[in-house]
């Protein structure tokens, strides 16, 4: 089977979030099951000398109102690339969501390139039977396929995160190669505007979403305006939870890291606790519980209860680190906690790869608080480099973790902490929960264990995605 992903992240090129590292894994986790896989993103100048160009796969004479543009062939470490070389809309210093004036014209260039694929195919003749589009940047590629000519592949929308949908005034009809026709309750108006994410969820042939209880909220009080269409659409929505990709995510070989360790050398965790609090600025005390926040701050992330409890965990005797970006109100909130509390909570306001592995690889409990949670991965890696997440159940989170309680502690299934209530006292409370097991070095490490030998691998995931494309009725020409 022939399949296009499309996506505006793809580590580690272009990555602002979780997207960015599924985007990297599951399709050569499905290529290792033997699925012709490849990807279509755009050349961003972070990108534009690191491939060398195979060849021309389409010439687009002019492309959204963006000049003309090219789709060329380049390949990634296992994983043939499409690369849409659009300079006017591409090629700028910045973010992929950067420069508002012209977003939704250059993502939906995006779709576009990959709907003509899906038509048409490459100059060699290759054309995928199914296009996978992810998050709002690629929802109008069903669209296109539905309005457009010729041949029809299966299409699918994965929804990463509901919360960004993609809403422009319908003015722009004609600027996104849209008919009127197009401008319905069933195509891609919305209140309307025209909504990227709700056209591709209205006209793919199936939906995913990153957890099974995370498909069940969308559907439900967390679809954001979306629930209704969700839950007619419920048939064709599944939730398949995301792994981890060990090339990049293994403390056994994290070049990363001070000390690799594994499961049966957890000793060589340790070296990592001394050398991540002295890159912190956070005091080399080796017996205070260390929490780690990696987290874009943003209010669905619900890094503020954590602020709510910055007081209660300095007198408590822990430490806090945070590694974040994004609310600059969240942003000087922690930054004035880790003034107040010095050696003992410390900030990084900024995005940095390394020092992310290197929380995880020393803290003791990393904090996922979250008021939402597709899937989350900020957990699967704590619990892959041995630090015990707490987290809210919620979307991905309930899903991946399994809370300490005397029961889950008894018959050693536990992997971390969970609260229920998005509150600062209910986070309050689980810390103190924590606090007390981490009295408890035994069974502290029965958890720890528990959560490092977890098999978060991407192959069943690749199958669950692969099942569901052979679901897909064929559409012909
Ligand atoms: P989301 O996609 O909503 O941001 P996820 O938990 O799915 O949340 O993925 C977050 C990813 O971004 C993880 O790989 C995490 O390590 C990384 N990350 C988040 N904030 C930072 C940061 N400040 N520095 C480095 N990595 C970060």
């Amino acid at each position: 089977m022939r399949i296009l992903f499309v996506a505006s992240e793809l580590f580690p090129y272009v990555k602002t979030g979780g997207l960015g590292d599924v985007m990297a894994a599951l399709p050569r986790a499905m290529r290792a099951l033997g699925a012709d896989v490849r990807f279509l993103l755009p050349v961003y100048p972070s990108i534009r000398s690191e491939f060398k160009i195979l060849g021309e796969a389409a010439a687009l004479p002019e492309l959204m109102g963006g000049g003309p543009a090219r789709i060329l062939r380049a390949e990634a470490p296992g994983l043939p690339l499409y690369l849409l070389d659009q300079p006017a809309f591409f090629d700028r210093p910045g973010g992929p969501y950067d420069y508002p004036e012209d977003l939704a014209r250059r993502f939906a260039a995006l779709a576009w390139a990959a709907a003509h694929l899906g038509r048409v195919g490459d100059a060699d003749g290759w054309r995928p039977d199914v296009l996978h589009g992810h998050d709002w940047p690629t929802g109008l590629m069903p669209a296109y396929v539905a309005y457009g000519d010729g041949p029809r592949p299966g299409t699918v929308m994965t929804i990463h995160n509901i919360a960004f949908q993609g809403r422009f005034p319908a003015a722009m009809l004609g600027d996104l190669w849209l008919p009127r026709h197009a401008f319905t309750p069933e195509g891609v108006e919305f209140h309307r505007d025209i909504c990227f994410l709700k056209a591709g969820l209205k006209l793919a042939d199936r939906l995913t979403t990153v957890s099974p209880t995370y498909a069940r909220e969308i559907q439900q009080a967390g679809g954001h305006g979306l629930e209704g269409l969700l839950a007619h659409r419920s048939g064709s929505l599944r939730g398949i939870i995301n792994g981890v990709d060990r090339d990049v995510w293994n403390p056994a070989k994290d070049p990363n890291l001070l000390s690799r360790y594994d499961l049966k050398h957890p000793a060589r965790r340790w070296p990592n606790r001394p050398d991540f609090q002295r890159r912190m600025g956070l005091q080399e005390d080796s017996e205070a519980p260390l929490f780690a926040a990696v987290s874009r701050l943003d209010p669905l992330k619900g890094l503020d209860l954590v602020l709510d409890n910055v007081d209660h965990l300095v007198s408590s005797g822990a430490q806090l680190a945070v590694l974040g970006t994004g609310d600059p109100h969240a942003e000087g909130a922690f930054r004035q906690a880790a003034q107040r509390h010095p050696g003992r909570v410390a900030v990084f306001i900024g995005y940095d790869e390394a020092l992310a592995h290197r929380a995880f690889s020393a803290a003791d409990v990393v904090l996922v608080p979250s008021r939402q949670e597709p899937c989350g991965l900020t957990q699967l890696y704590a619990q892959v480099y041995g630090a015990l997440p707490l987290v809210r159940r919620t979307g991905g989170l309930a899903d991946t973790v399994v809370g300490a309680t005397p029961n889950t502690l008894a018959d050693d299934t536990a992997t971390g902490f969970m609260f229920d209530t998005a509150s600062g006292w209910a986070l309050g409370e689980a810390i103190n929960r924590v606090l007390a097991l981490f009295r408890d070095p035994a069974a502290w490490r029965q958890v720890q264990r528990r959560g490092m030998m977890t098999d978060f691998g991407w192959e069943g995931p690749a199958r669950a995605y692969l099942d569901l494309y052979a679901s897909i009725p064929s559409k012909g020409a």
